[in-house]
């Protein structure tokens, strides 16, 4: 794995509107570098004392980008240095991190997860949950919902991939219309960002693709 060439194809390769996140989970600071050499600035991880530590010993340049299913007593630990948190799914979570934000004196970006697979194991929330989240929010001064996330099934239908992204799309357009915050949709990894891509997505999550397959 070249991960600096890997890098640079994908910077070179999406479209100027589209940002690139470097999924960085399970990596080390070395290689994390090697991406960083490339022009990459945004890395995301989904633990939260994972990220931390290599906040601490990264590159102060580094934006980090919480994508995983955020636990709300890790909050506080982040609280101080995340970037933009795009796993948000209950309005528990999102008063947490309000609450932490204000503690330290900052304005949190937050995306809310849409549960877009028509398998039922994924994390996220419905349509409805959705918009009852948005409303409850604009009451949370020290956050701000940037936009959505959402996950295709893992499947080799295309069909059904497109299928979800242009679900997630059609509610984030109508949402859209009324938050005039909104300006991320984060959909799209390593096998499917160009399916993504080409229904509306402007934030990618990409790990294995720069990285190398992970080994847990
Ligand atoms: C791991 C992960 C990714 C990246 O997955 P790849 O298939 O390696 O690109 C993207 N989004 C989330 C939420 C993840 O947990």
């Amino acid at each position: 794995m070249n991960i600096k060439e890997n890098t640079k194809y994908l910077l070179n390769e999406l479209p100027i509107e589209v940002q690139l996140v470097a999924v960085s989970k399970t990596k080390s600071n070395k290689e994390i570098l090697e991406s960083y050499e490339a022009g990459q600035r945004v890395f995301g991880e989904n633990k939260v004392q994972e990220m931390t530590r290599k906040h601490e010993l990264l590159p102060k340049d580094i934006e980090w980008h919480m994508i995983g299913h955020v636990q709300s007593n890790k909050v506080k630990y982040m609280a101080p240095f995340v970037t933009l948190i795009h796993g948000v799914d209950s309005l528990k979570l999102l008063k947490e991190i309000n609450k932490q934000a204000l503690k330290n004196n900052r304005v949190i970006s937050c995306l809310l997860q849409v549960n877009i697979a028509k398998e039922s194991t994924k994390f996220g929330l419905s349509n409805m949950e959705c918009i009852e989240a948005l409303r409850a929010a604009e009451s949370l001064e020290n956050i701000i919902v940037k936009g959505l996330m959402g996950m295709a099934t893992y499947t080799d239908d295309l069909t059904q991939i497109e299928q979800e992204f242009d679900g997630l799309k059609q509610l984030y357009d109508q949402l859209a219309k009324k938050h005039s915050k909104f300006e991320i949709l984060s959909m799209g990894m390593s096998g499917d960002y160009k399916i993504a891509i080409a229904k509306g997505s402007n934030m990618i999550r990409v790990g294995s693709k720069i990285f190398g397959e992970r080994n847990y």
